[in-house]
């Protein structure tokens, strides 16, 4: 009885939260934390790998296996087994039925999240939250499903933060730290001529592309441009092998090997060896064994190089594009980051010189970095937050309302043709038309997102501890505390508008790169005489015509005044903010009467869903190991 109130004791002192990084990646996924001398450590998973798999094997017996022996029962057992779930991210669900089952995406990938909650509190204690990374180029839903995912898993969400920013914090704070140490022999990011860096960071990993441009200044990092592909990585690469193996073991016996699914899935693991090897050596070999018949494929490195060019050729025109979306040219950039186990290939490597000519600097781990670098951001984070709420409980009173309206910034008017917001509602409106409420003339929505998104109370932050505690020195807390990092979004936002000629455009009012946070207020007008609503359909993406982006979401006056003459005055204003969070808002000039929305994502999972997959996910026992 005594041990039983003393563990209860126990657990109801004070304890600073413990926040690690994820790097939820398509094909492997990494967590690091912050450790107490301020360093950011890898922490390995139960099987004593730094990197897991990310993918999930639904036993038979309703047991969930994670990892490299989910990996392994692929080739027995394919059906059984969901891989690259993160290509299915913002998808309502993943692309097959799983022992006859729909599952939602941030269902699937909160089993890897549990798996390594579970190994990370194995070797730290109870861990409360995380922030997770996804690509940049991430759109709103997909970065929604994967808030979800950590949610569902148990898990704090911290932030959602962009990749290539994790890669290159981790990047300039292992500098920012050494310089804090008087250790500045070798200060890349961070040196004493004060001189602002710019780094690009190349992300090619499993299943995705990045590449993005950022400035590092002092303790300010600023995404300047980012680009990629959400549908190119290593495994195309495999795939590039196991097709011409098939083709040529096709030549031979007449047989295609890749028509039997289990044959198809050793195939992938023995394409990706290969592939491995040809990193490290000139030439490799494949076997593949089909219908009694082993075949052995010698490939050389060149010949794989060959093979693939239209892959590392993909890269590079997002390369030249990202580059002049940010406006640089390639003697302002100080360095080239390496970031994704892909970078590994020495066809990237040369590709980089040839087209930057630099050297790519490769001294972190590219499989660790992102993990680390988010770990770093979870630290800086609490300690901001935990600051920012011990100010406000002295205080004693709420956040005071933000002024929305004092600080919109009027973009450029259209001069005397104004465009015409569309009305009635299109077939768009359909799919997001619930959830949208009216907004009372002038309240703030802004106020409102900002303390929904905190997701704590102050009651709360009192009885939490100091995080700097988890640190034995100030420094290394100053250190933290001092790094800015500011973000860019990387999709065009905008409205769908009616032209005179009754066609459809997107008229973008954020456009792809703006930095973060942004208030933007644009002028439109009435389509017809005496409209009585007005709709303002949000959509996503940099396409002219509409049909070719995103709707993400709409806004409607319901009542305008009676009597407007064609073309009266609809101002929209969007507010996105550093996380992501946008917030729109429309008004009829002469009434004021206005609308606004905080952002509709149309794939995301409500909250009644993640309450009822996390109820689900909490009972799955999930491991490492087949029993
Ligand atoms: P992601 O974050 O997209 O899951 P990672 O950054 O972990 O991916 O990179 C995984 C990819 O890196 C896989 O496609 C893997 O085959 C590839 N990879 C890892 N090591 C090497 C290597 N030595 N040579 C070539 N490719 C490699
Ligand atoms: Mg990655």
């Amino acid at each position: 009885m005594e041990i039983v109130q003393g563990v209860l004791a126990m657990s109801e002192a004070p304890r600073a939260k413990r926040y690690i990084g994820i790097d939820l990646g398509t094909t492997f996924s990494a967590m690091a934390y912050v450790d107490p001398h301020g360093t950011p450590v890898t922490i390995p998973n139960a099987e004593g790998s730094l990197t897991t798999p990310s993918v999930v094997y639904f036993e038979q017996t309703g047991q969930v296996i994670v990892g490299a022996d989910a990996r392994a029962a692929a080739v027995e057992h394919p059906e059984l087994v969901v891989e690259c779930v993160k290509r299915e991210m913002g998808e309502r669900f993943y692309s097959r039925p799983i022992q006859g089952r729909k599952l939602p995406p941030p269902a699937i990938s909160a089993l890897i999240l549990k798996k390594l909650k579970q190994d990370a509190e194995a070797k730290l204690g109870p861990i409360d939250g995380a922030v997770i990374t996804v690509p940049a180029y991430f759109d709103e839903g997909r970065r929604q499903a994967t808030q979800a995912a950590g949610e569902i898993a148990g898990l704090e969400v911290l932030d959602v933060l962009n990749e290539p920013t994790a890669a290159s914090l981790g990047f300039a704070y292992r500098d920012i730290k050494r310089k804090s140490d008087g250790q500045d022999d070798v200060l890349r990011l961070a040196d004493e001529t004060s001189k602002a860096k710019v780094a690009v960071v190349y992300d090619l990993g499993g299943g995705t592309f990045d590449v993005t441009v950022l400035r590092i200044e002092g303790n300010n990092l600023t995404v300047l441009a980012t680009d990629g592909d959400v549908q190119l990585g290593g495994k195309d690469w495999d795939m590039k092998l196991l097709n011409a193996a098939a083709v040529a073991f096709k030549a031979k016996h007449g047989a295609d090997p890749r028509t039997d699914e289990h044959v198809f899935q050793q195939m992938l693991v023995a394409a990706e060896d290969c592939k491995r090897a040809l990193s490290a050596r000139d030439k490799a070999r494949m076997g593949i064994t089909f219908a009694g018949k082993p075949v052995n494929i010698d490939v050389t490195r060149q010949q794989f190089e060959d093979l693939t060019a239209d892959l590392l050729y993909r890269t590079e025109s997002r390369i030249v594009r990202v580059m002049e979306a940010a406006g640089m040219s390639w003697d302002q950039i100080d360095e080239v980051l390496t970031v994704g186990g892909s970078t590994r290939m020495p066809q990237v490597i040369k590709l980089l010189e040839r087209v930057t000519g630099k050297k790519p600097n490769t001294s972190l781990s590219p499989d660790e970095v992102v993990a680390h670098g988010a770990a770093i951001h979870a630290a800086i984070t609490q300690l901001k937050r935990y600051q920012e709420k011990a100010v406000e409980a002295k205080a004693a009173k709420p956040k005071p309302a933000v002024a929305t309206q004092a600080e919109m910034r009027i973009a450029e008017e259209e001069g005397s043709a104004l465009p015409m917001m569309q009305e009635p509602v299109d077939a768009n409106a359909e799919t997001v038309a619930d959830g949208i409420a009216p907004h009372p003339s002038g309240a703030s929505t802004t106020t409102t997102a900002a303390i929904a998104a905190d997701g704590s109370t102050v009651a709360e932050a009192i009885i939490e501890s100091n995080p700097s505690e988890q640190y034995d020195s100030n420094d290394a807390t100053d250190v933290l505390r001092a790094i800015q990092t500011h973000n860019v979004n990387a999709h065009g936002l905008g409205v769908v508008m009616t032209n005179e000629d009754k066609t459809k455009v997107n008229s973008i009012i954020v456009p792809a790169n703006t930095l973060l946070p942004t208030s933007v207020t644009r002028r439109y007008g009435t389509v017809v005489s005496n409209q009585t609503s007005v709709s303002v359909i949000i959509v996503e993406g940099e396409a002219q015509d509409p049909s070719q982006c995103i709707p993400i979401g709409k806004c409607t006056i319901e009542k305008l005044p009676w009597g407007l003459r064609k073309g009266s005055t609809i101002y929209v204003t969007f507010s996105y903010d550093n996380s992501g969070r946008l917030d729109v808002k429309a008004m009829e000039a002469t009434s004021g009467a206005t609308a606004s929305t905080a952002i509709d994502r149309t794939n995301a999972m409500n909250q009644v869903e993640i309450s009822e997959a996390k109820q689900v996910v909490e009972k799955m026992v999930v491991s490492g190991k087949r029993d």
